[in-house]
């Protein structure tokens, strides 16, 4: 098989947390562009479901939209299995889900440090946990959890010690299993973007002012856009990648570079 059609993703099944928008939905396109049928995972779900049809129609791939709270390990077990009985396997899974809470280390509230380590953090643990689970006894499977440059640089000027945080475990959570699933066909990998153009900064009073002054101190001039993300992750879950686990890809237009 030559590596264009390694990089193929058609008959795959993939699930995506937080697929209903932003680097979740834009990835999952990138996906079913490859040929992969889809579950998308989101506590929204009617914007899930609007995000998994509108695929669908796109594509002409399976899609299915599945209501889940990352947070809630009945919620994801429940998940992985409609996944699996859904497409008869599980193939990839990638979790993105995260929120990010700006917050000096000093005035930042025990309940919103937790909000953020909970989502972020422990959310990628129990999805990776219950995709490992099925990918185990499969005997192959990729995973791509969704880190951050914040989990290599602190960021200014907005403070985010929660978020930083979360997503330098997310790096070490993924190398770790990586290590432990080596020897059993089980890839663990993660993506570790810079600023991307979506609903977390538009919507963020204190990030979005911000992204002005991002485009000036950025060494593309620009932060990045969503699609930008899914070569990197077509890669990653496809089966040109066969030795690429425990590795953790940063894709910031070398903001942490400078
Ligand atoms: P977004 O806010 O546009 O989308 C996040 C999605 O996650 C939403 O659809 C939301 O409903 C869902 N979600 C939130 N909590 C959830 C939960 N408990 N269970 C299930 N779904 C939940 O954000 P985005 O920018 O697309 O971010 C996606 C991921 O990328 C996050 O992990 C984020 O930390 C990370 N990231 C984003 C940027 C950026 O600049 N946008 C940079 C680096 C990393």
């Amino acid at each position: 098989m030559g590596i264009m059609e390694k990089m193929r993703l058609d008959g795959k099944a993939i699930y995506v947390t937080g697929g209903a928008r932003g680097i979740g939905k834009s990835v999952a396109t990138g996906f079913a562009e490859a040929g992969a049928d889809l579950a998308i995972v989101d506590v929204d779900i009617a914007e899930a479901e609007k995000t998994a049809k509108e695929i669908a129609e796109k594509n002409g791939v399976k899609t299915i939209a599945i209501k889940c709270d990352v947070t809630d390990p009945d919620d994801v077990k429940a998940m992985v299995a409609k996944v699996v009985e859904t497409f008869g396997k599980l193939d990839v899974a990638f979790n993105n889900a995260g929120i990010c809470i700006n917050e000096p280390a000093e005035e930042m509230s025990y309940e919103a440090w937790m909000k953020v380590i909970n989502i972020n953090l422990n959310g990628v643990f129990l999805t990776a946990q219950a995709a490992g689970q099925v990918m185990l006894k499969q005997g192959y499977g990729s995973i791509i959890n969704t880190a951050s440059m914040s989990g290599h640089i602190v960021n200014v000027p907005q403070p985010q010690c929660a978020y930083n945080a979360s997503k330098a475990g997310v790096i070490m959570l993924t190398k770790s299993m990586a290590v432990e699933w080596a020897k059993k066909n089980v890839r663990v990998n993660c993506i570790s973007p810079g600023y991307i153009g979506t609903e977390l900064i538009s919507n963020d009073p204190k990030l979005k002012p911000l992204v002005e002054e991002w485009n000036k101190i950025g060494p593309m001039g620009r932060i990045g856009k969503p699609e930008e993300l899914q070569g990197i992750c077509v890669y990653l879950a496809g089966d040109s990648s066969p030795f690429t686990t425990g590795s953790d890809f940063i894709v910031d237009g070398a903001f942490t570079s400078f």
